[in-house]
């Protein structure tokens, strides 16, 4: 994965705010510094097969994404992996954008940051963003641009309350473990961002989230959801904790004149190498890009 500069240097660029190069350098030594494992040529291969070919819509002016994967907590190693192969190769091939990676805080120094259309968070936990980043990305989104939060993106801003509120919600465990398979359903089959599932709920091998505060359905439009009518899916009971049963797993919401698309899909490579999911993402990116157009004011309350 590439880094842009050295923290070194990107030390001597950050005299806009006290003490941002001071903890970069600090945590630059500690966790965070694993790499995503090699996958199998014949993952990838099924990962390049999956990817759509063409862009749902025609970006508007060429675009650039940062995909940011750094982990202090639960390192995803797999769905880094995965994802990152399929947000490159889904940019390469659509020419909807053009995509940058990194694990290294640096990349949040304002300037660089400005290069950039969308700020996807690929899997990341709880993160360190020291606090000039932290308010170099809320205005990154609230002045326009767009954020993409994949699966752990929901696990990275516990100490960090406007981040979260922007992003949408916490992790609050997983109760839909990994090893299962569960059913999805779409909250509004007709909405343009499910496109992609064909108008029918669907099923999919994956971990699932519960979220906590600040989830909540009154400032976004949710899109896909558990489906509890399912009896396997409906039947899990250990680690509940939302009385409500409200299991969102993918929404887009607007942050100021900004946008953002998260989907709780991608803990591991096998999600990446189902077309609907890929053509989802996709979807969800050239949303939060500005590029396609969707609703994203919240439904009434009592419409899950
Ligand atoms: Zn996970």
């Amino acid at each position: 994965m590439k880094k842009y500069f050295s923290v070194r240097a990107i030390g001597t660029l950050l005299l806009f705010a006290t003490g941002f190069d001071t903890v970069v350098t600090d945590l630059h030594a500690q966790a965070g510094e694993k790499s995503p494992p090699a996958l199998a040529s014949a993952v990838l291969q099924k990962i390049d097969a999956a990817t759509p070919s063409a862009a749902t819509a025609k970006a508007r002016q060429s675009r650039r994404i940062l995909v940011f994967w750094r982990c202090e907590g639960f390192f995803h190693g797999e769905g880094i992996a995965g994802g990152n192969h399929a947000l490159a190769e889904m940019g390469r091939k659509t020419g909807a954008y053009t995509a940058d990676f990194s694990n290294d805080y640096g990349v949040f120094e304002p300037a660089n940051l400005a290069k950039y259309d969308a700020l996807v968070l690929n899997n990341t936990t709880q993160l360190k963003l020291p606090e000039a980043a932290q308010q170099g990305l809320l205005e990154f989104v609230r002045k326009g641009k767009g954020l993409v939060g994949i699966h752990a993106a929901t696990d990275s801003f516990y100490d960090w309350p406007e981040g979260a509120s922007m992003l949408g919600g916490l992790f609050d465990g997983h109760p839909w473990g990994a090893g299962g398979t569960w059913a999805f359903k779409l909250d509004e089959p007709e909405h343009p961002l499910n496109r992609a599932w064909g108008g029918k709920g669907f099923k999919l091998q994956d971990e699932i989230y519960q979220f906590k505060s600040p989830y909540t359905r009154a400032d976004r439009r949710v899109l896909v959801s558990l489906d509890l009518s399912d009896p396997t899916t409906g039947g899990v009971e250990k680690g509940i904790k939302r009385t409500d049963r409200d299991f969102a797993v993918a929404w887009i919401k607007n942050e100021g004149q900004g946008r953002v698309f998260y989907c709780s899909l991608g803990h591991a490579a096998n999600v990446f190498q189902d077309a609907k999911v890929l053509r989802f993402y996709l979807d969800g990116i050239q949303f939060a890009l500005g590029d396609l157009e969707a609703d994203s004011s919240p439904r009434k309350l009592s419409s899950k």
